[in-house]
């Protein structure tokens, strides 16, 4: 620590304002106002959450630009209570050989001794790549996994107030605000347990911030969301005493969980026996999508899975069919056959991810008609946990927060973080 501090401050000395001070100590918030009451135990947790922002190969030069109109409170990857403060709005970071390097006000880059750092503002938040977030921001060299890593780590709560701006839409009704938050909430809880106990992947950071986990981009103006969070506070979902996987999507189409395929049996609360019927008025309860088949060719030929898979297929398309599907109407394998009539096999995902936003779901029927492709489907998503739009509706029908709780993910119960 002293000879990062000292590494710190050298830098900071070319400023004349460099100083060490006492850790700034967050300011203390009246408790809110939760509105559901919890049912179960409560469950010990840790309560600030690490968000990957962005992960850049080790063997390029990467540049950071961080700024705060105040300056910067930069402290060691040890725990310590001293920092040192650097005084500029803008700070300039730069990796390059898996080394560090913090630019002077001579604009020369010296080292940083030690393989990261965190960035915090003693105004609070920090803007980064045109976004800005509160907490602090730590830059990391992981050499295991040859990557630049950066990384925001924040309130629990603070993260479930932008995760609900950009997995909700914010002119939806307080109540639909307040089941999001408590499953965003949830299943950042689920990922932070994981990431700290099991997964080495994720040792430095507990989950993305893009929609493989939840959509995350940093602080936004939507300040009525706030209630929804502040009202919810520290709820979230277990199911026998366990953190829940509170997976949700759009709108589900009318998919029966349960009568999908893999089923994961450890977590019975997301195999739903109940059909929902709430989201059939969803835009996107029903879609269609209709290609002629040499675009539909070139959009398979342009994914590397599928290409991989169709090397030898020697175009145009003569056929296609769908011919392993669940009992929930999801499509596992498709045969695509080539003008020689020889078939070559797909995975219904290969054929969804060359265009999630038009092919929505598994759900689907795909069909040759003359010279087009077209597959008409169910759903946005992946059809597991709350649909979003069914929620929506049953909120405007007057079901409790807790009753579709249930419906959504059965057999699971409100508890509440410590
Ligand atoms: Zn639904």
């Amino acid at each position: 620590m002293k000879k990062f501090l000292c590494l710190l401050l050298a830098a900071a000395s070319l400023f004349a304002h460099a100083t060490v001070l006492a850790k700034p100590q967050s300011k203390t918030k009246e408790p809110p106002q939760a509105v559901i009451e919890d049912d179960t135990a409560s469950i010990p947790s840790v309560k600030i959450i690490r968000v990957l922002l962005d992960e850049q190969d080790a063997d390029q030069e990467s540049k950071f630009i961080i700024k705060s109109p105040h300056g910067f409170v930069l402290e060691s990857p040890t725990e310590s209570n001293n920092t040192a403060v650097y005084q500029k709005p803008e700070l300039h970071l730069l990796c390059k050989d898996k080394t560090l390097y913090l630019q002077c006000r001579d604009h020369r880059y010296r080292r940083i001794k030690y393989d990261s750092i965190e960035i915090c503002s003693p105004q609070r938040t920090l803007t980064m790549g045109g976004s800005t977030y509160q907490g602090s921001l730590v830059i990391r060299v992981d050499e295991e996994n040859n990557s630049v890593l950066v990384i925001n780590k924040l309130p629990l709560e603070d993260y479930v107030y932008s995760v609900v701006r950009y997995e909700s839409i914010p002119s939806w009704p307080l109540a639909m605000q307040k089941v999001q938050a408590i499953i965003s909430r949830t299943y950042a809880t689920f990922l932070m347990q994981q990431a700290r106990l099991k997964n080495p992947r994720f040792r430095y950071f507990d989950l993305k911030n893009t929609n493989i986990h939840q959509v995350y981009n940093g602080t936004h103006n939507y300040t009525h969301l706030r209630q929804a969070v502040d009202e919810t506070s520290n709820l979230i979902l277990t199911h026998k005493g366990n953190v829940a996987l509170t997976m949700f999507d759009i709108c589900c189409g009318g998919a029966i969980p349960a009568h999908m395929r893999p089923k994961d049996c450890s977590k019975p609360y997301l195999a739903r026996q109940k059909r929902c019927t709430f989201c059939q008025t969803a835009p996107s309860y029903q879609w269609k999508e209709d290609l002629h088949i040499t675009a539909f060719l070139n959009q398979l030929k342009n994914s590397p899975n599928a290409a991989r898979k169709l090397k030898h297929f020697n175009g145009p398309i003569s056929e296609v069919k769908a011919f392993d599907c669940d009992k929930a109407g999801l499509v596992h394998r498709i045969k695509l056959f080539d003008k020689n009539n020889k078939a070559f096999t797909l995975t219904g995902n290969d054929i969804r991810t060359t265009s999630p936003h038009k092919i929505k779901s598994l759900s689907f029927n795909i069909k040759k008609i003359r010279d087009r492709i077209v597959i008409t489907g169910k759903g946005y998503g992946h059809q597991r946990g709350v649909c979003q739009w069914g929620c929506k509706e049953m909120v405007s029908r007057g079901w409790s927060i807790k009753g579709i709780l249930n419906f959504y993910y059965p057999g699971t119960k409100l508890s509440r973080l410590l």
